[in-house]
């Protein structure tokens, strides 16, 4: 049954996320990359409605990964993902990472909003300060325009609070989520204030499973484990701890490993060897880590490791650094 109609653990899950977060309304999606076409058609729309049509683009940072569809392509920029797909879709100016004067100047009368990770995963474990953050929701304010997160990767508990922006004291007007969402089953929804989704009225966004009985018991199954008290404070700790273990691991084998990077339970080695080195020699440990830009690998255990596993994948780091040594 699709979404047409009301399925009562869907309400469930959409009254949850409503009461923790900003938002006043959720679009339920099967994957990271529908929850960001959501949220990029919301921005679009959003303009349209109030009479401003022109106002389509959405500016983003170099290093962006949004997602694999064309516009999400689109949006992260990066040539590798775009090439052979013929023209990429229009309306996403890029600027350099963290350049908040390149970004200022970049919004002009076609501006729709401001797209970013507020930890670039796939860019290298990269983090918008507090800062950063708070500078860039002010200058969404002051400019009209909307600023859409993508916690596609760094949602639901991943850095130590529910969600990363909660850090910096900010609120986003749209925000995509998935990964944690699902616990591993695949599930995305897409967050936003009532004002910023006014032009998203009945029949002009559809899907046929997004949010379905199966992956709302699931992901409501996962909230509600997220919710448990000692869920956050776990993540924010072994993220500590691990994140120790890996500067000591920095201070052993300074010719491997240049800087340890990251929030919570999402954790960046940055690395002296290339990258892809340090991946395999750890897959070669049957650990399995991701790389990521800026020579980074990832380190993004589930977020209930213990303390022994934690031990254990350090274990294993020094041995694979050691050899590569
Ligand atoms: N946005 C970010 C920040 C991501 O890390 C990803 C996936 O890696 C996506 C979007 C796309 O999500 P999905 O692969 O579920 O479409």
């Amino acid at each position: 049954m699709s979404n047409l109609y009301e399925i009562p653990e869907q309400t469930r899950l959409a009254d949850m996320l409503v009461e923790l977060t900003f938002a006043d309304t959720v679009f339920f999606t099967n994957s990271g990359a529908e929850a960001l076409e959501c949220a990029i058609k919301m921005a679009r729309k959003y303009h349209a409605a109030k009479g401003a049509p022109e106002r389509y683009e959405l500016i983003t940072m170099e290093g962006a990964f949004h997602g694999r569809t064309l516009a999400t392509i689109a949006a992260g920029g990066q040539k590798k993902y775009l090439e052979g797909f013929g023209p990429a879709m229009p309306g996403f100016p890029q600027v350099p990472f963290g350049d908040l004067k390149a970004l200022e100047a970049a919004i002009g009368p076609a501006t729709a909003g401001i797209l970013i990770e507020p930890v670039q995963g796939e860019g290298g474990i990269r983090i918008i300060s507090n800062e950063d953050l708070r500078h860039i929701r002010a200058l969404c304010d002051e400019k009209g325009i909307l600023l859409v997160l993508d916690e596609v990767q760094t949602g639901v508990g991943r850095t130590g609070k529910l969600f990363a922006h909660e850090h910096a004291g900010i609120t986003p007007d749209i925000m995509a989520i998935a990964k944690a969402l699902g616990g591993g089953f695949p599930v995305g929804a897409c967050l936003a204030g009532a004002d910023a989704a006014a032009g998203m009225t009945a029949g002009t966004h559809g899907s046929t499973f997004g949010g379905n009985p199966l992956a709302m018991a699931v992901a409501n199954a996962v909230m509600d484990l997220a919710l448990d008290e000692a869920f956050l404070p776990h993540v924010r700790m072994l993220g500590l701890k691990l994140r120790q273990k890996l500067a000591m691991l920095a201070d052993r084998f300074p010719r491997i490993v240049e800087e340890i990077r990251g929030e919570g339970l999402m954790l960046g080695i940055r690395c002296r060897i290339p990258n892809t080195d340090l991946v395999a020699a750890l897959r070669d440990e049957k650990m399995l880590t991701v790389g990521a830009g800026d020579n980074v690998v990832r380190l993004l255990p589930p977020l209930n490791i213990t303390d022994e596993e934690i031990a254990e994948a350090v274990a294993r780091l020094e041995r694979a650094a050691a050899r590569l040594e």
